[in-house]
């Protein structure tokens, strides 16, 4: 019976290029080939539930350039995939610019774990699930499930697909904010929106080619000084992922809201945008409840929640509801009364 860490070989890269030469020649990231370890918080739980058995690890701790903060004018906030989450929850200029990432940043798990976690290792995330995070003795006398080692889901026995949510923090902040990646090989660098980086399937829930790695997030200029805010449903308010999550940014000019967007986490198996908010901040009337209303209407429907978590879909749909309305309320600084 599996009980301690399956065995693998530890590779540890100084430069880009080594590691994505060594990910490219060890077999890269699909299957039991490599898998890229970080600040390990999250897989080296998950190795020791044998959740993945690879022949090597990619330490990319000591990889140069992975650490870079620089604030580019006219282009934005360019962070390397190592920075801890403990330096964006408590960074000034992203407090100040960015307040919806470093709200976000603050309620991942612990201290221990924010100093030890990364930003690559919290947009990478694997899904979650209540039939999935479970040693592998537990697994076993389920008869285990698709997502490893099984044929059928325990949520959704009649589908083929696996629905595990996504239970990150920082991503949703990241979609608000218009946040790009950038992605390399030893094909070379590429950059895509944040927004196309999730696929939506709880097995192979990122657009990663095996033999890639993410290095930096770029926070464009043309995000910073919105109105931000993050909030979070979670059993444990000192240490847990979150059971729903909801990040909002806003941004007001001449009394008007010239632009807005909601983004959703641990509710589907991506973070997600709730889409249609700009054509309806356009039309706002800033006094009124109506279209905070709206928001919270196409957000609930936004919001696919199974029960995949500790608590129920209702619950966390309602939460939902209730968290839009009011993080809106928060950044319009504004009267809306919240309906009872
Ligand atoms: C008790 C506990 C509570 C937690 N609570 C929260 C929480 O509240 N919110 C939350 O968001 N997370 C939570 N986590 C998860 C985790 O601590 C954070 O998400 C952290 O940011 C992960 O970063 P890491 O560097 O440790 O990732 P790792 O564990 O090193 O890696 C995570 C995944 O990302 C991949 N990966 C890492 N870096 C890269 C890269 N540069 N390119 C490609 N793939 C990469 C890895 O292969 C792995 O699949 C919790 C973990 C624990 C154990
Ligand atoms: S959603 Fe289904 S397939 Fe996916 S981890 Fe949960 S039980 Fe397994």
């Amino acid at each position: 019976v599996p009980v301690a860490l399956p065995e693998f070989q530890l590779l540890r890269p100084r430069t880009l290029g080594e590691a994505v030469e060594m990910l490219a020649r060890s077999g890269g990231s699909a299957g039991d080939g490599v898998k890229i370890i970080a600040g390990g918080t999250d897989l080296l739980p998950s190795l020791k539930q044998w959740l993945f058995t690879p022949r090597y690890l990619l330490d990319i701790q000591r990889v140069a350039g992975l650490t870079e903060f620089r604030w580019q004018p006219g282009e934005g906030l360019w962070l390397g995939a190592m920075t801890r989450v403990q330096r964006i929850a408590t960074d000034d200029l992203i407090g100040r610019e960015f307040a919806v990432l470093a709200e976000a940043a603050a309620t991942i798990a612990s201290p221990v774990l924010r100093n030890m976690g990364t930003l690559g290792g919290n947009l990478c995330l694997d899904t979650r699930c209540v039939w999935y995070n479970q040693s592998y003795l537990w697994r076993q006398s389920c008869g285990f499930c698709i997502k490893k080692d099984g044929s059928v889901c325990h949520v959704a026995p009649s589908g083929r697909r696996c629905w595990a949510a996504f239970s990150a923090d920082m991503p949703p902040a990241l979609l608000a904010l218009e946040a790009e990646i950038e992605i390399a090989s030893a094909g070379g660098l590429r950059r895509m929106r944040l927004a196309e980086f999730y696929t939506g399937k709880g097995e192979a829930r990122i657009r990663l080619a095996a033999d890639e790695l993410v290095t930096r997030v770029l926070i464009p200029a043309r995000s910073a000084g919105m109105r931000g805010r993050y909030r979070k449903l979670r059993v444990r308010g000192s240490i847990d992922y979150p059971l729903a999550g909801v990040a909002v940014v806003l941004r007001r000019e001449n009394g008007h809201f010239a632009e807005g967007r909601v983004a959703l986490t641990a509710v589907n198996p991506a973070p997600v945008l709730v889409s249609g908010i700009d054509d309806l901040l356009a039309r706002a009337e800033p006094d009124k409840t109506e279209w905070v209303e709206e928001v919270v209407r196409r957000s609930n429907a936004t919001a696919k929640p199974l029960t995949t978590s500790a608590l129920t879909p209702d619950y966390r749909r309602e939460i939902v509801k209730i968290y839009v309305r009011r993080a809106l309320n928060e950044c319009c600084g504004a009267d809306h009364k919240e309906p009872a």
